[in-house]
Order: C-alpha cells, then sequence, then structure tokens
C-alpha cells in the first residue's frame, strides 16, 4: 500500500549534510518527494510503501543519521498522495514564520578531508580551506537563516564548475555544503609583513614562509575559523617571553597547539578520555595534567600545574604543522582584555604592535568565536569556557515560554543569553564589561544574535548588582520589562537548566562576588531555591573588605580584613606590620588599608569565598596579587596538592541571617601555625578539606529542615578542581544527588544561562 506523509524534523538539521542523506537514502528505497530547510529546521514529503517509509523513519534517526545532526522532535503526519510523482528532490528553502532551527557549530577537519588534502592527486590538494558538510567553518560565517550559501560570507565566491559539480551531486560527500571551495574559486591566504605588504602570496610558499618565521622565533598573527591567534614557538623561552610583554598579558597561561599527540606526550599526561576529546569535533583546549620538569619555557604557564592543549583543527593549522613544526603557543589574537580580533584591517592595527608577520585568509568571519577550553572534574569533562564548536547550541529547558527573553549576565567573563520557546541561546564568551571595548563588542554581539535568531525581548532579565554595566544595559532598554536577579541565585539556576531540574534544591555557592539581597557582596552561601525562587539558608561569616574593586586585586585587602575580623580589638598594625610586609605590601600601604579598617572608608561587608582564598593564598606565600582572575586561589590549589591533614573543625551558628559558618577560630588557628613555621602546603589542604566539610554541613543541615536531598554546585571557586573532587563525593557519601554544571562553566559565564531560565519560568 503507498502512502504519503509530512514529517517536521527540528533540531540541528542544517548545515550538517542533512539533505544529501535525505536524498540519498529516499533514492535507496524508491521513495519519491521533497525536502526542503525551513526555519524551523527541515521539512519533507515522502511518498511510497508503508514498509518503506517506516525503514526511512528509523535509518534516518539510526545508522544512517549524519554525524554532526542532533534531533530535538521528529513529527510525522499523513498528506494525500501526489499522482504521478517520480522523483525524489530538494526545494527551496522556506523562510517564512519563526527562526527556531539551529545553527550548527564550526567543526575541526573531518578525517576524509585531512586524507584529501594530502593526496596529490586530489584537486583540493594542500587547500587551507577545504571542508565538507562533515566539517568547516559554520556559526562563524553565517549571517542569517536558514543556513545557504547566500547568507553566510562565502557568498562572494562563486563555486568553480568542479566545485559546482560536487555541491551539486547528491552521491558527492560535498552536496549542498555551504562552505565548499577550492584552490580555483575559494579563499585563499598571503603572508604580511606588520604594514600589511604582502610577502608571500603563493599557497606552499606562504605556508614554508610561515613556518620558517616561527621556527625562528618570530610571533605570527595567524588568522584561523573564528579569529586570529598569536603564534609563536613554544619552547623558544625569548620568543615566548617577547609574545607575554608585547601582548601585555604577564600571567596568565597561554593554550598550546600541536599536531600530534607524540609531541604533547613530553608535557602532560594524556588519558584516552583526554584524546578522544581532542580529537573531537569540537576540538577544544584540553586542561592536562602537567609532567614534573617538563622542558617548557617558564613563560608558558607560571605556576600552573595543567597545561591547555589543542589539536590541530583548521586545514591551515594541519598545513603550517606539516612544515615541521613542533608545538606552538595559540593564544588569542587580541591586547590584553580585549575582544578576540577577527578582521584582517584591524588585526593589522591592533596587533601590529605584537606580531612581527601576518598570515590573513580572505575567508570573513562574521561572528569571532573563541576556543573553548575544557578540564576535567571526577574523571569527566566540564566546559570553563564555551565557546568554538559548542555555540550555539542551545540549552533545552523542559518548559517553554512564548515570551522572548535576554538575559544580560554578569560584568566578568560576560555571556548573554536569548530565551525562545523551550531554547536558552547562550552567546560565546564576552569577556569582562569594563573594558569599553568589550562593552562595545557586548553591544554588537546583542544586535547580531537578536538579529540571527529573530528574537524580539519582552523581559529583559539582569543581575541584581545596581553598578554592573549589564545592569545599566538592561535598564537603558526602556519600553521592557526588566527582572533583577541575586547572582549566586542564577549561579545555581544555571545548573539547574542545564539539568532540565525546576527545583528546589540546596544550592551550595563557593563564588568571588555577587551582589547580594542586603546589599553586601555574598559569595559563600547555601541557598534553597528553585527557577521561581530562593532564600539564603546559611553563608560564610561576613568580614569587611576594604577597598571595593581593587580588594579583587589586592589579596592583602582580603587578608586585613580577615584579621580585623578574627581578632577584633586584639589586631593592631604594629603588632603585625613587620610579619605582614614580608607577604609582600609595603608598610605604607598596611597602614593606608588598616586606616581605611579602622574608619570604615570605602569597606563593604562580604561573605566571598574567594576573597577568603585570596587572603589564604597571601598568607600562604602563593603571591599577593591576582594578575588575571583566580590566579590565586588557583595557585592555592596547586599548594594544597600535596600537603596533607585534617580539616579544621567546623563552628556553625545560628543567626537570624541564617546558618553561619564562623571561620574566626580557623583563621586564628591557621596564623598561628604559620608563625610558628607550619607547611604552607598542609595549611592550604587542610583548609580545602575544612570547606568540604563546611558544605557538608550545610547540606545535611538543609536536608533536615527542607527534606530535600538534592544539591546543585556553582558559583567560579567550584572551578577549582581539588575542591569540587572533593565536595562532589563527600555529599554523595552523605546519600545527597549532586548536580553541577558540565555544558555551562561554574563561573560567571554561565550567569546568563541561569537568569534566562528564571525569567522563562517566572513567565511561563
Ligand atoms: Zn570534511
Ligand atoms: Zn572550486
Ligand atoms: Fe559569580
Amino acid at each position: 500500500m503507498v502512502k504519503r506523509v509530512r514529517l517536521k524534523i527540528a533540531g540541528r538539521v542544517q548545515g550538517v549534510g542533512f539533505r544529501p542523506t535525505v536524498v540519498r537514502l529516499a533514492q535507496d528505497l524508491g521513495l519519491t518527494g521533497t525536502v526542503c530547510n525551513d526555519t524551523s529546521g527541515v521539512s519533507l514529503e515522502l511518498q511510497g510503501t508503508v514498509q518503506s517509509l517506516a525503514t526511512f523513519s528509523q535509518r534516518l534517526q539510526g545508522v544512517d543519521k549524519p554525524p554532526l545532526a542532533q534531533f530535538v522532535s521528529f513529527l510525522e503526519e499523513k498528506c494525500p498522495i501526489v499522482k504521478g510523482e517520480s522523483v525524489f528532490r530538494i526545494i527551496g528553502s522556506r523562510v517564512d514564520g519563526d527562526v527556531r532551527s539551529e545553527v550548527a557549530v564550526d567543526t575541526a577537519l573531518c578525517a576524509d578531508c585531512l586524507r584529501e588534502m594530502r593526496d596529490p592527486a586530489d584537486f583540493r590538494y594542500r587547500y587551507p580551506f577545504i571542508n565538507c558538510t562533515n566539517c568547516g567553518p559554520r556559526y562563524s560565517i553565517i549571517k542569517t537563516v536558514p543556513y545557504d550559501r547566500p547568507g553566510t560570507t562565502m557568498a562572494d565566491f562563486a563555486l568553480c564548475p568542479q566545485c559546482e559539480s560536487q555541491y551539486g551531486d547528491i552521491g558527492d560527500r560535498r552536496y549542498h555544503a555551504q562552505p565548499v571551495a577550492c584552490t580555483t574559486c575559494g579563499p585563499h591566504i598571503w603572508l604580511t609583513d606588520t604594514q600589511g605588504k604582502e610577502l608571500e602570496r603563493e599557497n606552499d610558499a606562504c605556508l614554508q614562509a610561515a613556518a620558517a618565521l616561527l621556527r625562528a622565533g618570530k610571533i605570527l598573527a595567524i588568522k584561523g575559523l573564528g579569529g586570529f591567534h598569536l603564534a609563536v614557538d613554544a619552547l623558544n623561552d625569548k620568543a615566548v617571553e617577547r609574545l607575554r610583554l608585547r601582548k601585555q598579558r604577564d600571567h596568565k597561561p597561554f593554550a598550546l597547539m600541536t599536531n600530534r599527540f607524540e609531541k604533547m606526550e613530553p608535557f602532560v599526561h594524556l588519558s584516552d578520555a583526554a584524546r578522544q576529546l581532542l580529537e573531537s569535533p569540537q576540538s577544544p583546549i584540553v586542561l592536562l595534567p602537567r609532567r614534573l620538569n617538563d622542558r617548557l619555557p617558564q613563560a608558558v604557564a607560571p605556576g600552573m600545574d595543567t597545561l591547555g592543549m589543542m589539536l590541530c583543527y583548521a586545514p591551515l593549522h594541519v598545513l603550517l604543522f606539516a612544515e615541521g613544526l613542533e608545538l606552538l603557543v595559540m593564544t588569542s589574537g587580541n591586547i590584553a582584555d580585549e575582544p578576540l580580533i577577527c578582521d584582517n584591517q584591524r588585526a593589522l592595527e591592533r596587533l601590529g604592535p605584537v606580531a612581527d608577520a601576518f598570515l590573513l585568509h580572505d575567508r570573513d568571519i562574521y561572528r569571532q568565536v573563541d576556543d573553548s577550553i575544557v578540564h576535567w572534574v571526577n574523571r569527566q569533562p566540564m566546559l570553563l569556557r564555551r565557546a568554538r564548536g559548542y555555540m550555539p547550541t542551545p540549552i533545552r529547558l523542559s518548559h517553554s515560554t512564548k515570551r522572548h527573553i535576554l538575559a544580560a549576565g554578569a560584568d566578568l567573563k560576560n555571556t548573554f543569553c536569548l530565551a525562545k520557546g523551550d531554547q536558552l541561546i547562550c552567546s560565546e564568551h564576552i569577556g569582562d564589561l569594563a573594558d569599553a571595548e568589550v562593552y562595545q563588542h557586548y553591544i554588537r554581539s546583542i544586535q547580531h544574535l537578536r538579529a540571527l535568531f529573530e528574537v524580539e525581548p519582552t523581559l529583559v532579565v539582569h543581575d541584581a548588582h545596581p553598578a554592573y554595566f549589564s545592569t545599566q544595559y538592561a535598564q537603558s532598554l526602556d519600553s521592557i520589562e526588566t527582572l533583577a536577579v541575586q547572582h549566586h541565585w542564577a549561579h545555581i539556576a544555571a545548573v539547574l537548566a542545564e539539568h532540565q531540574h525546576g527545583g528546589p534544591v540546596i544550592g551550595l555557592v563557593a563564588d568571588g562576588t555577587g551582589y547580594g539581597s542586603d546589599g553586601a557582596i555574598w559569595g559563600g552561601e547555601c541557598l534553597i531555591c528553585s527557577l521561581t525562587e530562593f532564600e539564603r539558608f546559611g553563608h560564610m561569616k561576613n568580614f569587611i573588605l576594604p577597598g571595593g574593586d581593587q580588594a579583587s586585586k589586592e589579596a592583602i585587602r582580603p587578608l586585613m580584613g580577615l584579621l580585623h575580623q578574627a581578632f577584633g580589638n586584639d589586631f593592631t598594625l604594629d603588632r603585625c606590620i613587620e610579619w605582614l610586609a614580608l607577604l609582600g605590601p609595603d608598610q605604607e600601604k598596611l597602614s593606608l588599608i588598616d586606616q581605611q579598617l579602622n574608619k570604615n572608608l570605602n569597606c563593604v561587608p562580604t561573605s566571598s569565598m574567594g576573597r577568603m582564598f585570596d587572603a589564604l593564598a597571601v598568607l600562604l606565600g602563593v603571591g599577593s596579587h591576582n594578575f588575571f582572575d583566580a590566579q590565586l586561589p588557583m595557585g592555592l590549589e596547586v599548594l594544597a596538592g600535596t600537603g596533607s591533614g585534617k580539616a579544621y573543625p567546623v563552628v556553625m551558628l545560628a543567626t537570624e541571617t541564617g546558618l553561619v559558618w564562623d571561620w574566626t577560630a580557623m583563621i586564628q588557628d591557621m596564623i598561628v601555625q604559620v608563625r610558628q613555621g607550619a607547611a604552607p602546603v598542609d595549611l592550604a589542604f587542610r583548609f580545602h578539606h575544612t570547606l568540604t566539610e563546611v558544605f557538608c554541613q550545610w547540606a545535611c543541615l538543609a536536608r533536615e529542615r527542607f527534606s530535600l536531598s538534592t544539591v546543585a554546585l556553582g558559583g567560579g571557586v567550584f572551578c577549582n578542581r581539588r575542591l569540587i573532587g572533593q565536595v562532589m563525593p563527600a555529599l554523595e557519601a552523605h546519600g545527597f544527588e549532586v548536580l553541577i554544571g558540565r555544558q555551562l562553566p561554574a563561573n560567571d559565564g554561565c550567569i546568563s544561562v541561569g537568569q534566562a531560565a528564571i525569567g522563562s519560568r517566572t513567565l511561563s
């Protein structure tokens, strides 16, 4: 019996070779009909025997599913038979209605393309922009959906007859691959000096010259898939130091790239899971445990016990390494904390003083996308920065809202998020909004993504911090309803969103800075929350933080605050000035801070766990300044690695603001021990254990009171692998179900998703 059905498939089905697969499959099974992209995905009409139609559905969702496709829904309905139809064909895209189709992610070079690129007989031999339906640029080149070549930055490259025939041939693996190109018709590379003067233009000559420059210790700006990198030979001390100096990046570790696992092995320990992730289509930077005494220059990743490694993911990188390169520093092409640069002209202007030469190309990058960063928590990967390869895959909620929402995010490590239906589309990493360039980039990015996903927000969710740039931006969008969400509630809500969990749960927060409902700076909290409400069940005892924003850089400030709080009137600067001055800061600064505390000038009360890490890092001799976010806490984590000892006794006080962890005795003990010459490694170790104990006590007491047994962990301090690696199993041993974010970072990069989830739940 013959019948005709209509299939509506939503999800990531565009730009992943979906239609060609459908055509091949339909022809195989003798089905007739049509397929087209539409704004919610792909729609098909299929006509044939009941048996072949069933086989079609089965195979498309099983063995024949294109590797990059992801289905969210698969709806089937009957429709009237079309008489006289004899073929199955692709018809034009439909662009009416609401844009809901997923935009595909930028994907690393696939094995088939790699083989062709190495094959002298192939017409794309050594072509740096080879790609197919399974690999290549997507999100970074898309201007509009549905995803078709005219809506990408490839629009200006007319296909040559050879590419055209592959593009149009249903049997070819480049059938309707939108970025398809070759040496004859596609983008090309060229090499310039810092003034933009061409040094080489021919493909092989460019690659050879670029590699020679790198081998000679020069800094090369390389335009890649989602933006520029600054590259330098990672084994050349002087070159790495020069890059640090010129990039104005004094301490932050550099990421490394190579083309083979064997070249990584002298520097890091590689597990099978790490290999898989490094080779995955997402191809992120993976933080790997560093080998002791590696022969890397000190300047690559000072003080780190991990190294960020990635494999070549763009064909251009592969070709470059084939010129005999070993290991390159590949750091984002920007100055200090400015946005990643993706435009040739802008690169020459801004990176001219940094790089010695530029390897450019003419495939425009419409959206800059940083490399994603993954680390390991309890042997599972967790994203630290969600960008290339993951962006813009939406997070899906278990509920849906008709109104569109914009969530403005937080000011540090900003991302913003658009909510539409059941989708939360989180932007790539934007950066720190205090930088004027980053702020401009933020505004532009919101406009871009709103246009791309056709989002017209009628609700803007923002952080409760009145002075955040993101808050001010949200409030400046007049005629739109706004909703302020407490920072740590958003942290936990992001974890709930990822797990499609509505709450209520026990939310344990270990964070640096978040504006609290009482105007204090919160950061060590136990919340009871769902996506609709939260209450503060417990928190770390407050201390006074002198000096506002500087307090997160100069760690002596939180330390002085802790000392004042712990010793009260017994604390006088005279008695400990000599000892404190040994930890870094000069005496003048110390007395200034002391006066500030005594007179309560520019001081805020805080329960910030991040600042406690900072303070203890100074106390234990790790350093005195955060040159980049969380530098000192990371140092303290590394320090604890070789220590031993027990947790300090945990004191919990029932107060009117909740269950307060009083750390006074711990700090007093630590000071005494430090002055008696106890090993800092042991104190750092014991501190981590104490926090684990604190979190367990909060959770157990909250369980008794609220009969809840699910815990969610959030906040930037949980990027600390030692801490989360202890807290998770400890809670599980107490019988809790523990939720953590793995698709979203624990730091403020997840705030916008939490805000959007709360906004969306509030509306629905
Ligand atoms: Zn490919
Ligand atoms: Zn061509
Ligand atoms: Fe935070």
